[in-house]
């Protein structure tokens, strides 16, 4: 047999390799010399990358070559040159495949051995990773192992352990030996229909220590659930209704339900709609049948209350997916949801390339967060990924926002995705409404107004919560010297330093560097130094004076460091144990405070005025996602917005017709100036530390894309730009801006441009990576 392999390192092609029983006769000489003239050079991120693929020699224990019955999605160690390095089989055939001049192949070596006796990708997530790596422009074998769970990228065997689980005893009379365990009572119950095994206790937070509790009360014992698991489709599987669907969202279900196949539904519904009741009525259709269902969510919000109102609906098995986790919660997840062994993957961005063995459904919630696109190294959209991933498999995708992406919404707009609209909120609740704050008109202490603080307080006196939104950590943004105007900056970056107050230090929120709170000016030695602007901490401090009895809490980035912090935090607001929250966009994410009725939202006017031309689009959905935090229950709610520029008509659109309104608006805008979602974009992204080099290089680039575009009458290239920030973490940066009418034109463009990408000179230092569909472009 011969088999092309998608290796670990920075080549494009992929490589032909014989299998052990193959009788062929080896050169040297062959795939090795397959290597990419430019490797780590252009269009690489890391200059070090051919070692990344290298399989450590610890790990090479001997073994005699067993060939899988299926070959294709196994991993194998194979040569190149003379290393050697992981890779997953793509396809099997009889015969050597031709070499480039069209004669057969001659001298292919052969593999070293497999590492899987059965596959860890099939061939749905094969096709999807191949289109990935040629719509994304990124070598197919770094693309392959990037989709992997972090442990079997190093060679470790994809083989399930022993699951340690739990079930109840017969015991007489639980009631008495319950009494007085809250979170004992709480397992006890989840184990009324099921078995469950200490991760399913761990994701809705339920500790070992009261597992170990009941035990030695004798309510439950320890099993081995992988030995005694049944299919879960053979179980009876309990559906526990929390309420009944208002109408919108029974409509919502089955008009999704009555079209099979692939397709692409929105779910455009306000928030606090009831769109997870939907996803949750959607899954329990899909489970009933046998069929597995994948929820995609931002990486915030999934937190033990998401994943329990799942475990409390269903009894199945339910996995989850995210960088929080150990790499062997993460394996486990996988090859969990790849047998079929689990009915439900909940996970984040990384978590579509999970195999699935029924597939049923792909749900993304809040598909407009940016979290879904991977911005470093194999650069991709989740949200795009799972359409593609969802056409292949042929099951519905089902995307859910209450402000979504223009992207989805110009899709929708030509027919490729299904809308359906949920207008009002569930159950009792009202919409909160916007009232923008004139600030030219009003008395500000430290950047909050009168009128806000008055509010506030009339909140507070009938006992309700506020919600205090600042996009911006920190104590202040600017440090400046009185006497001479120096401003503090970062040394490593074109940034000014952030002061904070709590960690007491200046920090560059660029690069991360820590510098100690200056005495005295370096220019002047003026010791009159002045901080300007307004953060988190220092709007925390000043509303600690305004209202000195109230207990305040901040989440941001600062104060939610350590794992379980922010969980802590949304139940002791739930508790009403603050009642003045205060925060970054932090806030705005999906998380339900059912006795807020005031949000403030304080500065939002430089991203009125940003030159980037998706600052728009990101604030009106920031203003209703903080917005849509306020009124939730019976309560009815109000949002306060300090700005310079009541009028702006983005303010008045947005307040005055919401949303949709300001989104289809925006889409005209983008129509004429030619920008996307209407167009396609493509960035190359350059970096190095001499700027000399990294100009010279992106001229270079310049040059070769004005050429290949000479094929292309409707491609428009950029000259090379500096980016947003030009230099940051002591490299510069330069962008090259390259656009298309449409998608197959760039993709034409793109795939010549990286033919002819060895035409470039190795500048050293330098580095530059393609990014196709960027959704930030400078
Ligand atoms: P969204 O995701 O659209 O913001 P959720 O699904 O979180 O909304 O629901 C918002 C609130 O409304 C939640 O507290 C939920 O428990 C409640 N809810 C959802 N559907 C119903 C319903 N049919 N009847 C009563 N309450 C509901
Ligand atoms: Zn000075
Ligand atoms: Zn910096």
């Amino acid at each position: 047999m011969y088999l092309q392999v998608a290796v670990n390192i920075h080549i494009y092609q992929l490589l032909e390799y014989a299998t052990p029983d193959e009788n062929i006769e080896e050169r040297k000489s062959s795939s090795g010399a397959a290597y990419d003239n430019t490797l780590g050079l252009v269009f690489s991120e890391d200059g070090a990358a051919p070692e990344s693929g290298s399989a450590p020699a610890s790990e090479q224990e001997d073994s005699g070559p067993i060939v899988p019955a299926i070959m294709k999605g196994c991993r194998v160690l194979v040569p190149v040159g003379t290393r050697e390095v992981y890779g997953v089989v793509i396809s099997q055939n009889q015969t050597p495949g031709a070499s480039e001049d069209g004669s057969p192949r001659t001298g292919v070596r052969k593999i070293i051995k497999f590492i899987d006796s059965a596959p860890v990708f099939n061939s749905s997530i094969i096709s999807l990773l191949l289109w990935a790596a040629s719509y994304y422009h990124y070598p197919p074998g770094e693309v392959f192992f990037s989709a992997l769970p972090p442990l079997l990228k190093n060679g470790s065997p994809a083989r399930l352990p022993a699951i340690e689980g739990w079930e109840r005893t017969d015991i007489r009379e639980p009631e008495k030996l319950l009494s007085r365990l809250k979170k004992g009572r709480e397992a006890w119950n989840c184990l009324k229909n099921q078995s469950l095994s200490a991760q399913d206790f761990k994701n809705m937070g339920i500790s070992g220590s009261v597992l170990k509790s009941l035990e030695k009360k004798g309510l439950i014992r320890r099993i081995n659930l992988r030995e005694r698991e049944s299919p879960w489709q053979q179980r009876d599987i309990t559906v526990n209704h929390e309420f009944i669907m208002n109408e919108e969202q029974s409509r919502a279900v089955s008009e999704i339900s009555s079209r099979s196949g692939f397709n692409v539904f929105l779910i455009n519904g306000v928030t606090g709609s009831g769109k997870t009741e939907v996803y949750l009525n959607l899954i329990e259709e899909i489970i009933l049948k046998g069929l597995q269902a994948m929820v995609l969510v931002p990486e915030i919000n999934l937190t033990p209350q998401t994943v329990s109102r799942f475990y409390r609906r269903f009894a199945v098995p339910i996995v989850c997916i995210n960088s929080a986790m150990s790499a062997r919660e993460r394996l486990d997840a996988f090859l969990l949801f790849s047998a079929g062994s689990a009915a439900i993957l909940i996970g984040t961005r990384s978590a579509v390339f999970t195999p699935m063995k029924f597939p049923g459904i792909i749900i993304i919630d809040e598909e407009h967060d940016s979290s879904f696109r991977q911005e470093d190294g194999f650069r991709y959209h989740a949200r795009d990924l799972a359409a593609v991933r969802a056409r292949l498999e042929n099951i519905p995708i089902v995307l859910g926002s209450a402000t979504p992406s223009l992207e989805s919404l110009y899709n929708v707009k030509i027919g490729k995705f299904h809308e359906i609209k949920l207008l009002r909120r569930a159950g009792n609740a009202q919409p909160a409404k916007i009232i923008p704050i004139d600030m030219r008109r009003e008395i500000i202490t430290r950047g909050l107004s009168d009128s806000l603080l008055i509010s506030i307080k009339a909140e507070l006196e009938q006992d309700n919560q506020v919600l205090i939104m600042l996009n911006r950590r920190g104590y202040a943004p600017k440090i400046i010297c009185h006497d001479c105007g120096y401003v503090f900056s970062c040394q490593n970056c074109d940034s000014n330093l952030c002061y904070h107050q709590d960690r007491h230090i200046l920090l560059c929120h660029h690069c991360e560097t820590r510098y100690p709170v200056p005495s005295q000016c370096p220019m002047c030695g003026s010791p009159g130094l002045t901080i300007t602007g307004n953060g988190t901490e220092q709007l925390e401090s000043c509303l600690r004076e305004c209202f000195p009895d109230e207990s305040i809490v901040r989440i941001d980035r600062d104060s939610v460091t350590r794992k379980g912090v922010l969980e802590q935090y949304l139940q002791e607001i739930n508790e009403k144990k603050h009642r003045i929250i205060v925060g970054t966009q932090m806030l705005a994410k999906g998380h339900d405070f059912p006795e807020v009725t005031l949000v403030g939202i304080i500065d939002i006017d430089s991203s009125l005025i940003s030159d980037d031309f998706r600052s728009q689009e990101k604030l009106a959905q920031l203003i209703i996602q903080v917005s849509g935090r306020a009124g939730r229950s019976l309560k009815k709610g109000k949002v306060l917005l300090q700005t310079y520029w009541p009028r702006h008509p983005l303010l008045e659109l947005l307040i005055r017709d919401g949303y949709d309104a300001f989104a289809q608006e925006e889409l005209s805008k983008r129509e004429k100036l030619r920008l996307p979602p209407l167009t396609c974009q493509t960035v190359i992204r350059g970096n190095s530390p001499s700027h000399r080099s990294l100009s010279d290089l992106m001229d270079e680039i310049y040059f070769l894309m004005q050429d290949v575009a000479g094929g292309f009458p409707h491609i428009r290239i950029h000259p090379p730009m500096a980016a947003a920030m030009e230099r940051k973490g002591n490299r510069y940066h330069l962008n090259i801006v390259a656009e298309a009418d449409t998608r197959g034109e760039m993709q034409k463009f793109l795939t010549v441009l990286v033919k002819r990408r060895n035409e470039l000179r190795h500048l050293c230092g330098c580095r530059a990576v393609i990014d196709v569909d960027p959704t930030v472009t400078l």
